[in-house]
């Protein structure tokens, strides 16, 4: 049934000049389902009667103001409205007055609100536009209720269960509830590589990459890590021993091979003294007394003792120098290297340096 608002006579044109005879007195509509007061005996629509007892207004006649005791069916008014014809104003058909609410009801070109939305649509298409409605709840996969207007919003912003780039722009897709545990394996995180002293930060996706690249670099850390470790543990023993070298002199002669070209680094051969490897350099600026393998610096004077193809000899020492392993005492030379026969290192350590 069509809402209670609106009047069948309101989809059916009836004719002007109906007699007084065929309305209601009240909304002069035909009398359809006509009801009579008594005693008075006034007639008024069903519709009408209808508002009557809604409002509580039944107990007086709307005409005469008399009392009204009951009212009953006029079928004689109901029997003369199918002697008049009307015509439905959405679909022109014509038909007698008193079947005017089946027409109605039935009619597929009357137009009625949608429920959701209050939009007006002919009867046959309600159903499908209902179908359609942007005002019709659905309910999302993740449980919300929501108007299907609102979904769009609803998957942009709030929904849970809908997928969004990565806030940590690894370039996955993560839905919304998962990203918290997506972060506990997203390749985007980045945490300090575990070889000690290497502390570059790494995103986890590039721990590989970053492993082959700094090999040699994390070789070295483990080494030095390795080399700390075993100067922890043998210490003492090496303090030991270092006391006792404490003062101690190594000599070492170093014969010059003669090289057939100029501008050649030439090299001593290993120099084995006080727990460690040495050897001797010489280029055409300077000689070197390189400190090859030890376990910690050591700290010592070295004395450099040239002698000359002519048989002059040059004397010089470089005191107090502190050497790491890898570094080397310098002595710059101002004659020409190759005519020199012969160097002879001095070597004295001074005291124990103990990091
Ligand atoms: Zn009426
Ligand atoms: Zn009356
Ligand atoms: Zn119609
Ligand atoms: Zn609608
Ligand atoms: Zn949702
Ligand atoms: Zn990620
Ligand atoms: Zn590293």
């Amino acid at each position: 049934m069509d809402s209670p608002s609106k009047h069948v006579f309101d989809h059916i044109r009836f004719n002007d000049d109906l007699g007084n005879q065929f309305l209601c007195a009240v909304c002069r509509n035909p009398v359809l389902d006509a009801e009579m007061a008594t005693p008075c005996g006034h007639s008024f629509c069903g519709f009408c009667i209808e508002q009557f007892k809604a409002n509580n207004t039944a107990t007086t006649c709307q005409m005469c103001r008399r009392p009204v005791s009951a009212f009953c069916r006029n079928l004689f008014a109901n029997s003369m409205l199918a002697t008049v014809e009307g015509e439905c104003r959405w679909c022109q058909a014509r038909l007698p007055l008193d079947t005017a609410k089946t027409h109605v009801t039935q009619c597929d070109q009357i137009e009625k609100p949608c429920d959701l939305c209050s939009q007006l649509f002919k009867r046959m298409e309600i159903q499908q536009h209902q179908q359609e409605c942007e005002y019709r709840e659905i309910v999302c996969e993740c449980g919300t209720r929501l108007k299907k207007k609102e979904e769009a919003n609803h998957n942009s912003s709030t929904c849970a269960f809908k997928e969004e780039p990565c806030p940590l722009n690894c370039g996955e897709r993560v839905k919304r509830y998962l990203v918290v545990s997506h972060s506990l394996q997203c390749s985007a995180v980045a945490t300090v590589c575990t070889v000690k002293g290497c502390n570059k930060i790494v995103r986890r996706g590039q721990k590989e990459e970053h492993i082959s690249r700094d090999q040699m670099r994390h070789f070295s850390l483990l080494e030095e890590e390795k080399r700390n470790i075993l100067w922890e543990v043998n210490k003492r023993v090496m303090l030991d021993i270092e006391l006792k070298c404490t003062g101690e002199v190594a000599i070492f002669k170093w014969n010059l091979p003669t090289l057939p070209t100029r501008g050649l680094l030439r090299c001593s051969p290993l120099i084995e003294k006080f727990n460690r490897k040495w050897r001797l350099l010489l280029t055409d600026k300077a000689v070197c007394l390189e400190y090859i393998q030890g376990v910690h610096p050591i700290h010592m004077h070295v004395s450099f003792i040239i002698k000359m193809a002519d048989g002059k000899a040059h004397a010089n020492i470089v005191r107090g120098v502190n050497l790491a392993e890898g570094s080397m005492a310098k002595h710059t030379i101002n004659m020409d290297a190759y005519s020199m026969r012969n160097i002879t290192a001095k070597m004295e350590i001074l005291e124990p340096e103990l990091c």
